[in-house]
């Protein structure tokens, strides 16, 4: 083990031991999150102040509209600009100006930050208070950044939320407020299964547009559906809502100990929770063992990319009986997967952070039967006899809730299945 690594318990009721990585990193920036974003929140443009880099990123990344003009775009920093020879701020507003006349169905603009905005120190904070000082009320103008240094690819959802929430109306009432963006039919399903249960102010982090943005307050609950979002609790929390703590709603059990923590929150009748649940969860369990015996015993290995790890390996292991090897993670938060790593049994290695090299090795060392990441990696792996799936896709794809849970584990049968094709 070199300095780069080192072994440190976790503190609290679960004491267990990560093994922490600073080296070289293999992840996407938090620019990526604007792919998800911008089909999520229908009346914000997303102006990433950037370099080339970054706009080629999001081009091929999100591809090209061809019917709809697209919801997010760069402002390139020219080399004038990055040499101080330029007043970037000048150019910023002048771009703006030309954004928003041509736009008018643009009601929120995020002003996001890239690794070149910030080596320069560019100051968006200030931008986005100066034009918000211009547009606002038609148009309310925010920023975050979504650089690569030293962050990770979901950090950029987590920046956004978080951006939004200082925006958020005041309000006396109780409400409970999902935090994270999912796929609307995803979305709905859920939030139609808690009104089901008898709690009828539900709202959600993003909303779809800025009317549907939720109201904030000391009588706030919220519940996370997404394990990045640090920043986005923080600030919810400073506005005095309080965290419904539950594991994350992915598989059946993930999703009912999920709702559960809702019920217990509200009292809701163990009489009432059966009736609201038994349905979807018996599709779920069957979804489930029909994909079971290909999964059962089959050893997995995550390297670090989304933040979802913990959560995924938690399901995998527990309702899908596979046997977990390493879960490598960029950041543990330990207050937001708890409950989670709680539930994991036979411990394997946790680790947070990256050194690529030290971690192929013991991937190779391990040979599992599936490699959870990054693009970058992927390839390679293959090429040396590894069955990988790209970690990135389990972010794109609804695997949330009663209703994907046989779509997230079919996401690791099939990998299994075109090894055993190819073998053949
Ligand atoms: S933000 Fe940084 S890492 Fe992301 S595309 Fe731009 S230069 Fe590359």
């Amino acid at each position: 083990m070199n300095e780069h690594s080192k072994i440190e318990n976790m503190e609290g009721c679960s004491e267990i031991p990560v093994l922490k990585e600073r080296g070289q990193r293999e992840v996407f920036c938090g620019l990526t999150g604007i792919i998800w974003l911008h089909r999520k929140i229908q009346d914000a443009f997303f102006l990433v102040v950037g370099s080339r880099t970054c706009a080629h990123l999001l081009q091929s990344a999100a591809g090209v509209m061809i019917f709809a003009e697209p919801r997010f775009g760069t402002a390139i920093l020219e080399e004038k600009d990055l040499a101080g020879m330029a007043d970037a701020h000048e150019e910023l507003d002048r771009e703006v100006a030309n954004l928003l006349e041509r736009r008018p169905d643009i009601k929120q603009l995020f002003l996001v930050g890239s690794c070149p905005s910030e080596v320069i120190k560019l100051d968006l904070s200030n931008a986005a208070e100066r034009l918000s000082k211009i547009y606002f009320p038609k148009v309310k103008v925010l920023n975050f950044s979504g650089s690569g240094i030293e962050t990770t690819f979901t950090q950029g959802e987590d920046a956004c939320l978080a951006s939004l929430v200082p925006t958020l109306k005041e309000t006396d009432e109780e409400n409970l407020i999902l935090v994270g963006s999912l796929p609307d039919i995803v979305e709905d399903q859920l939030v139609e299964l808690i009104k089901e249960l008898g709690i009828k102010e539900v709202a959600v982090l993003p909303g779809r547009d800025r009317e549907t943005m939720p109201s904030i307050g000391k009588k706030s609950k919220f519940i996370l559906v997404q394990p990045f979002l640090t920043d986005t609790t923080e600030a919810l929390e400073k506005r005095g809502a309080s965290r419904i703590n539950a594991p994350f709603p992915f598989g059946e059990e993930g999703t009912t100990l999920w709702l559960r923590s809702i019920k217990e929150n509200y009292s809701i009748s163990d009489d009432k929770f059966e009736i609201v649940t038994s349905a979807p969860r018996k599709r779920a369990q069957l979804g489930l063992k029909k994909l079971r015996t290909s999964l059962q015993g089959k050893t997995i290995f995550f390297f670090p990319d989304s933040q979802l790890e913990i959560p995924l390996a938690r399901f995998l292991s527990r309702e899908c009986g596979m046997k977990l090897i390493e879960v490598g993670t960029p950041y543990i938060n330990r207050s937001l997967v708890d409950k989670d790593l709680e539930l994991i049994e036979d411990m394997p290695v946790i680790s947070e952070g990256q050194d690529v090299d030290l971690q192929l090795d013991r991937c190779r060392e391990s040979n599992p039967d599936i490699t959870v990441c990054g693009l970058g990696l992927a390839n390679p792996l293959e090429a040396e006899g590894l069955t990988t799936k790209w970690a990135i896709e389990l972010v794109f794809t609804p695997i949330h809730g009663y209703e994907q849970a046989q779509d997230l584990a079919e996401l690791f049968v099939r990998p299994l299945k075109r090894k055993e094709a190819l073998l053949i």
